[in-house]
Order: structure tokens, then C-alpha cells, then sequence
């Protein structure tokens, strides 16, 4: 059925980018900064275009808090190459990739390491279903790690570290695809953090990677450049033709950030957004029943089921006609998974909210 208007977009990602980004984006397609052409129609050395990548650039860095000896990157390929890249550059002889196992995308992490050295799993959180993080204190980093790989927000099973682990001087590398920049967070501790843009930075097509400079000196010579961070870091990102609009798309969705008051005030609104929804599943613990454990809970990706299946089934159909979509779970979990990323409106929570308070007083 069609939508008369813009949806309440609960997707997991691609996900739902802030309105006012798609407005400005619509108004700029057919004459650019005055070139008489699309962001996607110039040069990627114009300087029309050299200024909205070093912008974005220059956005990231403050938004985050990076330190001077972090750079930042855009590449392609999402997450997924990254999965094989960090480990291409850094799983030199001698060491071994240690994985934390929080949900899928970290096993698929560890998989593509698995294909390029030793890899060693550090803790894992399979055995429960993948309803929390593990404790620091469950920690068994290897003899000789090259590094830890982390994923901070577990997209699927809706669990988010609320600290990082301390790891010592080994290299902390994180997948952040689905929470950068929905909290402050240290970026100091991470050598390496990714994040495909399509849940909180933009469209799909192009990868955030902030790289610790340091970190260079690990990567062996030799590699194809498309595969070595250093070339990306010496070329600016600008080694091969890059996406454009997408890096285009990202810059004008940190404006918005920032508009917003930066990450203070989006992780305090991710938390209220979260709460309302959180808080109705708590008010009736015998009709939805929460994935992740309360002190894991995700601020991103909110996962619960119904009583059956079917009636699961149902409860993504009705929201979808009153206009709120994309709220099927994972085929992994089941049920319901509600993505909040930041340019969810706080009043599409509070729909969701009160949807489920109706649903469940009519059928439980
Ligand atoms: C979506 C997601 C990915 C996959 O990203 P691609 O850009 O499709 O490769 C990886 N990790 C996490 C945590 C994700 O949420």
C-alpha cells in the first residue's frame, strides 16, 4: 500500500536520513554551488567538490572529538571490506586477529580475518543468543595480538557496549556502523573505527574509517593500494574516483548534526527516544518480551517478540498501514527490531509507543 507521506522509517539500514538533508540535496541536484551541474555530474578535483570532502572531513573530526594523531577516511566497499581490510593491513606474521563476539556482523568479521591469519576469539556471547556484551573480566586476549576487533552496536540483536573494553596497548579496532555518532565516546582508545554509512552518517556507498596515524607503520609494503590505508591517507581519500554524492550526502547530514547540537544533544535525545519504547515494553513483561538484557540494551536497535509469531506478523502489518515501517526483526532474532538512528523523529517513538500500548491491551 502506498505511504501518502513521508513514513515513520523504522529500517535497519539503509535507514532514515533527517528531511531537511533530502530537501537540500533536492534543491541542489540540477545546479550545484552555481557549476550548472550535479554534485554527481563535476569533477571529483573540482574545488567545489574538494571543499565539501575536506568539510566532511573537518565535521567528523570535530563532531568526534578526534585527536590530532587520528586521520579520517572515506572508502568504499561498507563495512563488509573493512571486515577484510583491517586484518589485510594489520595480521602481519607472528600475530594473531582477536575478536569479541557480540552478534553476526562480528562473526562475519572474524570469518574474513580467518581467511588472512590466526585468528582468536576473545569472548563471545553466541552461547546466550547474543542478549548482552561481555564483561571485561571474560577477556582472553591471545599471547601476540595484533589487535581487538570490537562491534560496538549490534545492529541485529539490539546490544550496544556502554564502555569500551580495556585492552591495554593493543590496538582497539571497532566497527561502528550503526552507533557513530549517536554518543560521545573516546575516540582516543580506538586505533582504527569503521562505520558503511547507511544507518546514522548517510546513503550506502561509502565507508567512514578514522585510523590512528600510528598505525601505519604495522602495514606491510607491497599490498594493492586500493586495500592500503596508508595510499588512501596520502591521497586524501582522492586515490581513485570516489562517491561523490555520497560524500556529499554525509557532509550535509553532520551540518545537521551539529544543527543539533552535536553528539551531546544526540545521545540525549537517543536516550529519551529509546526510553519510550523500552519503558512500554517493560510496563507489559508478559506480552513483549525484550532480546537484550536491560544493562545492554541498545540506544539503535530495539528487538523484541509477541507472544507468537503470527501475531508478530500482524504487528508489523497494522503499524505499517498507521505509516510506521520497516519493524520486521532479523530472520536470526524473529519478531520486532525498531531502528531509532539519529534522524528518527522522537515523535515517531512516541507513535511506535503508543501503538504498542493499543496492540497490546486489544490482544493481550
Ligand atoms: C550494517 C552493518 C554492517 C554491514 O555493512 P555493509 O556496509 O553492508 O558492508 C556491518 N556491521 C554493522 C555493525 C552493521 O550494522
Amino acid at each position: 500500500m502506498p505511504v501518502p507521506h513521508r513514513a515513520y522509517n523504522f529500517n535497519p539500514g539503509p535507514a532514515i536520513l533527517p528531511q531537511s538533508v533530502l530537501e537540500k540535496a533536492q534543491s541542489e541536484m540540477l545546479n550545484f554551488e552555481g557549476t550548472g551541474m550535479s554534485i554527481m555530474e563535476i569533477s571529483h578535483r573540482s574545488p567545489q567538490f574538494e571543499e565539501t570532502i575536506t568539510s566532511a572531513k573537518e565535521l567528523l573530526r570535530e563532531l568526534l572529538g578526534l585527536p590530532e594523531s587520528h586521520e579520517v577516511l572515506f572508502l568504499q566497499g561498507g563495512a563488509s571490506l573493512q571486515f577484510f581490510m583491517v586484518p589485510f593491513n594489520f595480521l602481519t606474521a607472528g600475530k594473531e586477529a582477536n575478536y569479541i563476539i557480540t552478534g553476526s556482523f562480528s562473526q562475519k568479521a572474524l570469518q574474513e580475518a580467518a581467511k588472512v591469519g590466526p585468528t582468536h576469539t576473545a569472548a563471545s556471547a553466541a552461547r546466550e543468543g547474543f542478549c548482552r556484551i561481555p564483561d571485561e573480566n571474560e577477556l582472553e586476549i591471545s599471547p601476540n595480538p595484533a589487535y581487538v576487533h570490537i562491534t560496538t552496536n549490534n545492529t541485529i540483536y539490539g546490544t550496544q557496549y556502554k564502555a569500551l573494553p580495556d585492552v591495554g596497548d593493543v590496538p582497539l579496532v571497532a566497527d561502528m556502523s550503526s552507533d557513530i555518532l549517536s554518543c560521545k565516546l573516546d575516540m582516543g582508545r580506538f586505533a582504527l573505527a569503521y562505520a558503511g554509512a547507511q544507518k546514522n552518517l548517510g546513503p550506502a556507498g561509502v565507508t567512514a574509517v578514522i585510523i590512528n596515524r600510528e598505525m601505519f607503520q604495522e602495514i606491510p609494503d607491497g599490498l594493492p593500494s586500493i586495500l592500503d590505508y596508508r595510499i588512501h591517507a596520502e591521497s586524501g581519500s582522492l586515490y581513485n574516483t570516489p562517491p561523490c554524492f555520497n560524500i556529499y550526502m554525509v557532509e550535509l547530514v553532520l551540518k545537521w548534526v551539529r544543527e543539533k547540537g552535536g553528539l551531546e544533544e544526540m545521545e540525549k535525545k537517543n536516550r529519551e527516544k529509546a526510553s519510550l519504547i523500552y519503558n512500554t515494553i517493560d510496563k507489559y513483561p508478559h506480552f513483549y518480551q525484550g532480546h537484550a538484557q536491560k544493562e545492554h540494551r541498545s540506544l539503535m536497535n530495539i528487538t523484541f517478540r509477541l507472544p507468537d509469531e503470527q501475531m508478530g506478523k500482524e504487528f508489523v502489518e497494522r503499524a505499517s498501514r498507521e505509516g510506521m515501517v520497516g519493524l520486521k526483526g532479523h530472520r536470526s532474532v524473529g519478531g520486532i527490531r525498531a531502528s531509532i538512528y539519529n534522524a528518527m523523529p522522537r515523535e515517531g517513538c512516541e507513535t511506535l509507543a503508543q501503538f504498542m500500548e493499543h496492540y497490546c491491551h486489544q490482544k493481550g
